[in-house]
């Protein structure tokens, strides 16, 4: 099945008991038992499992073409979920650059625990084989990055990961199955924050995982969403899901409007700087045509000038609305390096866009006048 199909039939079915058209969304806490104590449908308790976080968990496996999909409460619970598999001792590497509060958790947290971390710029493969160690068990990547957008090559990865049985764990979220197809290159995770363009209306928080295939650490992943209890309302899952049927279209239009965007401000003399991996220039272009359909929704811009000039630009700015988070059907605004503090690598004058739903003409309008 082609994945539009997959994204509105998967794990969808016409309600047996009413005919219902529209899936129904359980908000039972508690499973009746069968006389001999049985549990008939295999649900017991809403945190180790129910059935409308099941139909998501089981829709985004299908639509990522893996075995198994873990569903947490938020990106952030997701990312911490992988870490969970890791004992002292182990070794991770991590990408330079990527969000900012994955590198808090790898640094504050698992950093911890007995766990070294290694922080590589990620796009260049000789430098993820120079800190490869034999203890090395986990090699995370986000690609593309936030906020530069930089592209990095998941099948290199996997071959140098390969030598120490290390796991690629992919933060996918910028560009969705629909653009970018991790275990096809050699990830053993793809990772979610479902916040953003899988519930896609800036109105749900979750995070996902997806195992390529079914084996000890998959399990463990799943005994720590019920252990941990980092798992989202029956009412998540079911916008999330909901959402997931007009992803991939969402996801094109929102890529294309991307594309527009890039192209303008890439002529105009008042931007320094754009990133967007469709454009020419970009670093990771090539790259990107060869492990991605379409380039994504994301674009940063420099503004000339500093940090005050691309506040006041965006401070002009009326159909993007100045906001964190992306992935929505409304374009948004954001000045990342005051977002993710002192020690940021961000440039001081990146503003990063999260191109919505609008019309193209209408984003670069007002691109216009701010940037005056
Ligand atoms: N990964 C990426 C690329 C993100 O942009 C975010 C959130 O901004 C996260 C992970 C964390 O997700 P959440 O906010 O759902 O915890």
């Amino acid at each position: 099945m082609k994945i539009e199909t997959l994204a509105v039939h998967a794990a969808r079915e016409i309600d047996p008991a009413t005919a219902a058209i529209a899936p129904p969304l359980h908000l039972s806490t508690t499973f009746e038992r069968s006389p001999d104590g049985s549990y008939p449908h295999g649900y017991s308790y809403i945190r180790p499992d129910n059935p409308t976080r099941r139909a998501l968990e089981s829709t985004l496996a299908q639509l990522e073409g893996g075995a198994d999909c873990v569903c947490y409460s938020s990106g952030a619970a997701a990312s911490m979920a992988v870490f969970s598999l890791l004992a002292p001792g182990d070794h991770v590497i991590g990408p330079r650059e990527c969000y900012y509060g994955t590198r808090q958790q790898l640094r504050e947290v698992v950093a911890g625990w007995g766990v070294s971390v290694d922080f590589v710029d990620t796009t260049d493969l000789q430098q993820i084989e120079g800190c490869l160690r034999a203890n090395t068990r986990l090699i995370w990547i986000e690609t593309p990055s936030n906020p530069s957008l930089r592209l990095t090559d998941i099948a290199g990865v996997a071959r140098i990961a390969q030598r120490t049985g290390a796991r690629v764990a992919c933060d996918n979220t910028f560009a969705t199955p629909i653009l970018q197809r991790p275990f096809e290159h050699g990830a053993h995770f793809v990772m979610y924050s479902s916040t953003k363009y899988f519930g896609g209306h800036s109105d749900v928080m979750g995070g996902a995982l997806v195992a390529r295939v079914k084996d000890d650490a998959s399990a463990k992943l799943r005994s720590y969403q019920a252990v941990a209890g980092a798992v989202p309302s029956p009412f998540d899952c079911w916008l999330i899901r909901r959402s997931l049927s007009t992803l991939p279209y969402r996801m094109r239009a929102q890529a294309a409007n991307a594309m527009k965007v890039a192209r303008f401000l890439h002529a105009d003399q008042r931007v320094e700087r754009v990133f967007y991996p469709g454009l020419e220039d970009h670093p990771g272009h090539e790259l990107a045509q060869r492990q991605m359909p379409d380039f994504g929704a994301m674009v940063s811009v420099c503004v000339r000038g500093g940090a005050p000039e691309a506040m006041a630009a965006a401070g002009r700015m009326q159909l993007f609305t100045r906001a964190t988070s992306l992935g929505g059907v409304e374009s948004l605004v954001e000045h990342r390096a005051s977002v993710e503090g002192p020690d940021t690598p961000t440039p001081q004058n990146l503003l990063r866009l999260s191109i919505g739903l609008e019309n193209a003409e209408d984003l670069i309008a007002d691109l216009d006048q701010a940037l005056q």
